[in-house]
């Protein structure tokens, strides 16, 4: 890794930065996209020409597709990501979650066989995670994997998996050792979404899209040099994903202080006359502190992953404050638009991107999570009771394991 550099060489690099933003992030041309294919093609495009133009993958390693470059270039190509449209979005689990688990803990062999496709996102790759008895308490998954010969055999179910329908391979966490407790019998994999054996089917959201989906499993073959981080310690795994996770969703688009919410809201209220509706100025505000307050958490954030410092729990305070972001953003737009915003499709999309909102509360951890998050692990306070954990998965009664 280049770890030497002046100013100028920055003021250089940042300028090649502007050249190629100015180029290349024009916008993803559509917003009815309910099943993220146009958003996902368009990041193809453009990640293909930051390739080609040395402008991706930064920070990792020359000999894996990446720049070998300095957090200081990463953190002025995000500062200036941030003055252009966002081209990116549907590669915010693939490139900000299931790229840095692979550099961190994949083997020499997986990196070089995955990395710099994920980076030039000719491969796209989802998180296999939830299930329907395993949400909050993901522990409790009861997809299983077991050793036949020198490959896995998966069998089971995930849900609420987004764009699985358009990705090339899933990290997915599976049960290796029933007989455990359940935080210690299981373990992470790479699987190919096109195996024989693996269905997915959309689910219908509230806002029209269909962008996440339910994922089946049947016999599915995994070959087992396709296991990431050692066998049954992939809950520790799993929670450092989780980790990239919240500074993803929470601090992604951040590259400086940014209010796109308040001033999208304040040229609505201006637009129709409310400013002086002294209930109106004060959310106003309320929004604008919030989304000061997101940002600043989210450099903080950025700037610890750029030390190299691995997330650690304070990342969901900033997925907690965007969830508070969003729900004001509901409020607002609500007695900004009145009731014409459930009228039809809404007010100029308003009434799609309010019943969108509900989802920050929810992916990536419930904000109920986040609170117990912080408040056990950034606070100090007395750990939720847990009374299976020393107990064998098997014996206990979760999820839809009932019997
Ligand atoms: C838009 C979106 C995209 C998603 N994408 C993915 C994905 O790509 N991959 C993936 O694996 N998953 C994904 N998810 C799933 C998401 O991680 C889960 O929905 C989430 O973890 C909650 O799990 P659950 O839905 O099973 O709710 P539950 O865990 O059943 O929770 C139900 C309610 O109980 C509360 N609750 C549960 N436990 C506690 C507790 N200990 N203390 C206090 N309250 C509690 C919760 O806060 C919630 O209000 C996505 C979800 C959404 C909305």
């Amino acid at each position: 890794m280049t770890t030497t550099h002046t100013s100028a060489d920055l003021d250089t690099f940042r300028a090649r930065c502007i050249a190629f933003l100015d180029e290349h992030a024009v916008g993803i041309g559509t917003d009815d996209d309910p099943r993220g294919e146009h958003g996902l093609a368009a990041a193809k495009v453009f990640q293909a020409a930051a390739v080609e133009a040395g402008l991706a993958g930064l920070t990792y390693p020359t000999a894996y597709g990446g720049q070998g470059l300095t957090t200081d270039h990463e953190r002025v190509w995000r500062e200036e990501c941030a003055n252009h449209p966002m081209m990116t979005a549907q590669l915010v689990i693939s490139q900000g979650m299931c790229l840095p688990m692979l550099d961190e803990y994949g083997t020499d062999e997986q990196r070089a066989a995955y990395q710099h496709r994920l980076i030039s996102a000719e491969e796209v790759w989802c998180q296999m995670f939830s299930e329907p008895g395993a949400g909050s308490d993901v522990a409790s998954l009861q997809t299983r994997a077991e050793l036949d010969g020198d490959e896995w055999t998966l069998n089971g179910q995930k849900v609420w998996t987004t764009l699985a329908h358009v990705c090339d391979r899933g990290i997915v966490i599976a049960r290796t050792d029933p007989d455990a407790p359940k935080h210690r019998g299981i373990s992470m994999f790479i699987v190919d979404m096109r195996a024989p054996g693996v269905e997915i089917r959309p689910i219908h959201q509230i806002d029209g899209g269909r962008r996440f989906n339910e994922v089946f499993f049947s016999d599915v073959r995994i070959p087992a040099d396709h296991q990431i981080g050692p066998l049954n310690e992939g809950w520790r795994l799993a929670t450092a994903m989780l980790m990239y996770e919240r500074v993803a969703i929470g601090a992604s688009s951040i590259g400086g202080i940014q209010r796109p919410n308040t001033d999208h809201l304040i040229a609505t209220a201006r637009a129709n006359g409310s400013t002086s509706d002294p209930r109106i100025r004060q959310e106003l505000a309320a929004m604008y502190a919030r989304e000061t307050a997101q940002s600043v958490m989210a450099l903080r954030s950025k700037a610890d992953l750029q030390a190299g410092k691995t997330p650690g729990p304070a990342g969901s305070l900033g997925k907690l404050m965007r969830a508070e972001i969003s729900r004001t953003l509901r409020e607002l737009l609500g007695r900004l638009h009145g009731p014409g915003l459930v009228a039809g499709d809404g007010v100029d999309g308003a009434g799609k991107a309010t019943l969108a909102t509900f989802a920050s509360s929810i992916a990536g951890g419930t904000d109920e999570i986040q609170r117990n998050i912080i408040g056990e692990r950034v606070l100090g306070l007395p750990r939720e009771p847990s009374v299976d954990k020393d107990l064998p998965f098997r014996e206990l009664r979760v999820g839809t394991q009932r019997s």
